[in-house]
């Protein structure tokens, strides 16, 4: 990596970082303004753009409409781009990448295609679950990325990054991303704001198909409606009430329920979008008739959708998944109380890539 120091289009709004991370996350007015600081006329930025984001470019030296001296020249400024370090393809077509990055730290990103009507049909949707930090620090119970302890947040390139691998490897677009790998996204607000603009404006992903999975940082929720985005903020909840919440949550104990349920309340307000409410379901924990009765009253007048998705097992830990019919009763109270809700099957079990199985590792 180049030790000249260089202003970033994705650090511009840094004095402090001067030093060039990478182009990748960076719009096609900031990589014009690149461009013109290095001597070159500006329809050279959309060039650029587009071989990063469109042909997928890894090296610069690689971009064959650059004049060749200034390739040489420029040929060391990174681009972004993670390595591929295993790959493992789980019977259902959803794809785990562990991906390298250029400190050699290793994430987990997941694609998950969706086929057609009977599954049947031609491929319609492929989604992305990207990583927005390598390990996790919020240690939820049930979760093995926890398990790992948490190294640092990710930059902006890696984020991006993650969605154009998976495009690259299905050669299909990706239609949907969803910030549930590795990490709270929260912890890492100001890159998955910018991460979120770049898949939008640069990758052309539709601001509604983006979802952002928290399990709720203090005053963070109120501060990302602020950014007015159309994207789909989802709440990890798993339990109806504090005392369960935070035996499974211990970064509850300092959050409680309650305030977390007033920032969501407001980010309703401000957005006019649902909250979108993650809850796993463990058998015999929290998966009871008087859990779903207590959630309903949490929820009741919320513009909300509950998400239940069946615990997937990790080896830390032993909670049970409950069987098809408990899963069932719990749905079944939740619509007689008019709670808008669905269950989620995780894909790619049997590839150790569903939710709450990612952690950096290949075993
Ligand atoms: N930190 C964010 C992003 C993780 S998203 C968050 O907590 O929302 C992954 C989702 O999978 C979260 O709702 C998480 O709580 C859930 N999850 C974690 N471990 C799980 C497991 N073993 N089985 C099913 N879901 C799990």
């Amino acid at each position: 990596m180049s030790a000249t120091p260089v202003v970033s289009p994705v650090d511009s709004h840094n004095p402090e970082k001067s030093e060039l991370i990478a182009l990748l996350g960076a719009s096609v007015a900031e990589l014009t303004a690149w461009v013109q600081q290095q001597g070159q006329l500006s329809y050279r930025g959309k060039q650029l753009h587009e071989w990063i984001y469109q042909k997928g470019v890894r090296s610069l030296s690689d971009i064959s409409v650059f004049p060749k001296n200034w390739r040489e020249e420029i040929a060391h400024i990174p681009i972004g781009r993670s390595t591929l370090h295993y790959r493992t393809v789980a019977p259902d077509g959803t794809i785990k990448y562990l991906l390298q990055l250029a400190d050699n730290q290793i994430i987990e990103t997941v694609g998950i295609p969706t086929f057609g009507e009977g599954g049947k049909g031609p491929k319609s949707r492929l989604t992305v679950c990207v990583s927005t930090q390598v390990g996790c620090p919020m240690a939820c119970d049930f979760c093995a990325t926890g398990k790992g302890g948490y190294k640092r947040n990710l930059a902006v390139h890696e984020i991006v990054d993650q969605v154009l691998t998976v495009q690259e490897d299905f050669q299909q677009r990706v239609s949907n991303v969803v910030f549930m790998g590795l990490g709270e996204p929260l912890l890492n607000t100001e890159n998955v704001l910018a991460a979120l603009k770049s898949l939008n404006q640069d990758v052309g992903i539709g601001a509604r198909s983006l979802t952002v999975s928290t399990v709720g940082i203090r005053d963070r929720i109120r501060q990302f409606a602020q950014h007015h985005l159309q994207v789909t903020l989802a709440v990890s909840l798993h339990a109806p009430n504090q005392a369960l919440r935070e035996k499974l949550i211990p970064s509850a104990r300092a959050y409680p329920l309650e305030d977390l349920l007033s920032e969501c309340r407001e980010y309703v307000e401000v957005t006019g979008r649902r909250v979108s409410f993650e809850y796993v379901l463990l058998a015999g924990v929290n998966d009871l008739p008087e859990h779903a009765l207590e959630l309903a009253k949490c929820l009741r007048g919320f513009q909300s959708h509950v998400n239940l998705i069946p615990y997937n097992p990790i080896q830390e830990v032993d909670y049970k998944r409950p069987n098809r019919d408990r899963i069932q009763a719990f749905v079944n109270i939740l619509k007689q109380q008019q709670i808008a809700v669905s269950v989620r099957y995780s894909r790619g079990l049997e590839a150790d890539a569903a939710c709450g199985q990612l952690r950096a590792s290949n075993n």
